[in-house]
């Protein structure tokens, strides 16, 4: 990888970190304890159970990626930096740029 290549990508995975982080700072809004139902209504309240239980997962997601994006960019100057970590090829760099926190290659990774 260039170091043009490791400077545009250092950005994008900052860029990303930012982004995830308000995200997850929205989704935890999102997943607070529900009222009981006597404030919101029954059904409106399985409504909120069910939505809530779809923000966790999505909060969950978010975090998982932002500890591997935060990874990623600790390791960026590492010479074993996007080298698949199974068969020790370097990681097409399209696949680094779209998902930084890739640690095998897509031969790999299937
Ligand atoms: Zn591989």
């Amino acid at each position: 990888m260039s170091p043009e290549a490791k400077k545009a990508l250092k950005g994008k995975i900052l860029a990303d970190i930012v982004a995830l982080k308000a995200d997850i700072e929205r989704l935890e809004a999102l997943t607070q304890p529900i009222p009981p139902d006597d404030a919101i209504g029954r059904i409106s309240r399985m409504e909120a159970i069910h939505e809530k239980s779809i923000n966790e997962t999505a909060l969950d997601a978010a975090k998982t990626r932002l500890i591997r994006l935060e990874l990623a960019l600790s390791k960026i100057d590492h010479p074993d930096f996007g080298i698949c970590v199974e068969c020790g090829e370097a990681i097409a760099a399209g696949r680094i740029m779209l998902m930084p926190e890739s640690t095998r290659c897509v031969k790999c990774a299937e």
